[in-house]
């Protein structure tokens, strides 16, 4: 027994238990007390869901709404949007299912308090784009948080779930999960029937382009930490599409949003030479992509690659051009709001870099790369399909339940399911709950079993970064340099600077080929070999400890999966410079990958890509 093994021990018995308390977080609290009004319903959350995920800071749009009331579009419409943004691989069944349940959704957020802009002419929603709706956001995240408090039995906030439990008597099924308090070090075991993952991406797995004191000046948020790939991927689940990491072109170094200046703004891109340059890029693209170049919208990836090869060719910087725009007094106010409501990072960066947008067009560039299942990619877990639309063998279950019994996820978690964002992933969280409370109904209260070996044995684990630390420290005399132990973020840099180098970041253009990859894998061994190594000197670090094990294990995966994809399929997100070209005839696939943690072997498959509305 380790030396922290007298840390207090609380258990927590539930019936369905949701990790992670975001945006698919908050929709599957809120939907298990619906159909379960019986259940207990605990949600663990290692900040506090007031203000935590990717939306803490607030949103200025909505950006999967279909106006089904008023006939603006039909979840078809976006299952087809989605797969031409994805060069044609989505689950279109999980599309569909989210496309349909979503405009309910944003009516409730309408009703809890959440002020959306209407069009002053007709009345309706004001769109900002075909999909987007705006919003006055400031407060998303508590008004959605209150909704999940009400119906919660209890929330857990600022635990750090690091380990799923297995049930001891039936295999492959899930039994609760257990983590620790990040304010009082206390050992949580929260044993549950039913588990749904809601964990959020992941940032910092790839070295971003502000390191040093700037270093949590990233796109994504940086406490999004990969647990919702980590906890899933050590059962064994089946993950997909894991290569398919996303890449942003934004503003230059506070990565503002784009999407109100393009559509709402009407602004464009240009060189530094005042030129265009999608055009200049058409025929090369078209050479790699084939037809894809030809679909509207163009695909994110293909107009990154546009900007990528200019900036290449030595005409960078691109700039986006706000100055005709910021004219109109209505429109400044607009651009200005968009930022001040959900990324005030960027408008402190323009006035310390003197740029009005009135006057000065402000410059874009690319993000490093993320792992992301609502977004615009759509990595994640393997997950059963709806049971009135999903093909025969995108069903094996309980919607939404990954290959694990009784294990399902939302929202990030879940891949295939591109562009679902806040609205979507709150969606999917609610059908994800639906289909808990069933299975937990079926079950009629059979209680799956995690004993105490495996609770003890967990408990070690989780605490020896405290006590490799503390046995350590006798080593030094001053420093952090230890001859024992890595700190977090030392792991951490040497995560990214491998991620970076050999599987495709902003260090390497976001190129990468089969014996970089392979490199890179005997790099991630060596590391992950140093995480039993970690040294945490407080529960802060212990956290970030836990962090860096879930970031390691996505990464992994990640570079499994883009080495078994030979393919460039989304050129602008990442390149296989030994496989330049798109390659429908054998990759119009899903990749797949099941992880066996006892060998520490990875399982490569393809599923296919079933093509369900025309
Ligand atoms: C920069 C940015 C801008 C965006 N802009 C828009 C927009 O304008 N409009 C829009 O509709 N959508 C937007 N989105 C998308 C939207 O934010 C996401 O789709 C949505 O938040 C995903 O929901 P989620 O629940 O999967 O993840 P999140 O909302 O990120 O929630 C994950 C939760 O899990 C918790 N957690 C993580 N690990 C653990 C752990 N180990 N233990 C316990 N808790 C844990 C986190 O603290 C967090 O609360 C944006 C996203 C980003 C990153």
């Amino acid at each position: 027994m380790g030396l922290f093994s007298t840390r207090k021990t609380k258990f927590v018995d539930s019936d369905i238990l949701v990790i992670g308390g975001g945006m698919a977080g908050c929709g599957a609290t809120y939907e298990s007390r619906y159909w379960g009004r019986d259940l207990k319903v605990v949600c663990v959350e290692k900040a506090n869901i007031d203000r935590s995920g990717a939306v803490a800071q607030g949103l200025y749009a909505i950006n999967c709404y279909m106006g089904m009331q008023w006939d603006e579009n039909q979840p078809e419409d976006h299952v087809r949007y989605a797969r031409n943004d994805l060069m044609g691989l989505v689950r279109e069944d999980l599309g569909y299912d989210i496309a349909r349940h979503v405009d309910s959704t944003v009516h409730m957020f309408e009703e809890w308090g959440l002020p959306i802009m209407k069009d002053p002419e007709t009345g309706r929603y004001q769109r900002e784009g075909k999909w987007q709706i705006m919003i006055h956001g400031e407060s998303y995240k508590p008004i959605v948080a209150e909704a999940a408090r009400k119906a919660a039995t209890e929330i857990y906030n600022r635990i750090m779930v690091t380990h799923l439990l297995m049930d001891d008597t039936k295999p492959n099924r899930v039994a609760g999960a257990v983590g620790f308090s990040v304010r009082d070090g206390d050992f949580y075991v929260f044993r549950a029937k039913a588990v749904i993952v809601c964990a959020g991406g992941a940032s910092h797995i790839f070295k971003p382009r502000a390191v040093g004191e700037g270093m949590g000046r990233t796109w994504y948020a940086p406490w999004s930490s990969a647990s919702a790939y980590g906890l899933p991927i050590l059962t064994g689940a089946k993950m997909m599409q894991m290569e398919n990491r996303i890449v942003l072109t934004r503003f230059k170094d506070g990565y503002g949003p784009v999407g109100a200046y393009f559509l709402h703004l009407k602004t464009y891109t240009e060189n530094a030479y005042g030129e265009p340059y999608e055009p200049t890029w058409y025929e090369s693209i078209k050479e790699m992509v084939g037809d894809y170049v030809d679909r509207q919208p163009v695909p994110t990836c293909l107009r990154n690659h546009a900007l990528l090869e200019e900036v290449k060719a030595g005409r960078g910087p691109i700039r986006m051009v706000t100055k005709e725009a910021f004219q109109d007094p209505h429109k400044e106010k607009v651009g200005w709001e968009n930022f001040l409501g959900m990324t005030i990072g960027q408008a402190v960066v323009w006035a310390s870099q003197n740029i009005d947008p009135k006057e000065v067009n402000p410059e874009l560039t690319t993000s490093e790369p993320y792992v992301m299942g609502s977004h615009a990619t759509c990595s994640g877990a393997w997950a059963s399909g709806p049971e009135d639309y999903a093909p025969d063998d995108y069903q094996w279950g309980y919607n939404r339940m990954m290959t694990v019994d009784g294990l399902f996820g939302a929202g990030d978690t879940i891949g295939g399911a591109a562009h679902k964002f806040s609205s979507g992933s709150f969606a999917e969280g609610r059908i994800a709950a639906k289909a808990a409370v069933k299975y937990v109904m079926d079950l009629k209260g059979e209680q799956p079993q995690a004993g105490e070996a495996q609770i003890d044995g967990f408990k070690e684990t989780v605490f020896k970064p405290l006590e490799n630390y503390q046995v350590g420290r006798n080593e030094i005399v001053a420093g952090t340099v230890s001859p024992s132990y890595i700190s977090p973020l030392q792991g951490l840099q040497r995560l990214e600077k491998i991620m970076d180098e050999y599987v495709g970041g902003i260090g390497a253009n976001y190129m990468t080929n089969e014996p970089m990859l392979v490199r890179g894998l005997e790099h991630l061994a060596w590391l992950t070999e140093d995480l039993d190594h970690i040294g945490a000197e407080d529960l802060h670090q212990l956290q970030r400890a836990w962090e860096l094990n879930h970031r390691v294990i996505t990464s992994e995966c990640v570079t499994q999966h883009t080495l078994f994809r030979k393919e460039t399929r989304w050129p602008g997100y990442y390149y296989r410079g030994d496989f330049m070209k798109l390659d429908d005839k054998d990759w119009h696939v899903f990749t797949g990958s099941e992880y066996d943690a006892k060998s520490g072997e990875w399982q490569m498959s393809t599923m296919p890509v079933h093509h369900i509305i025309d």
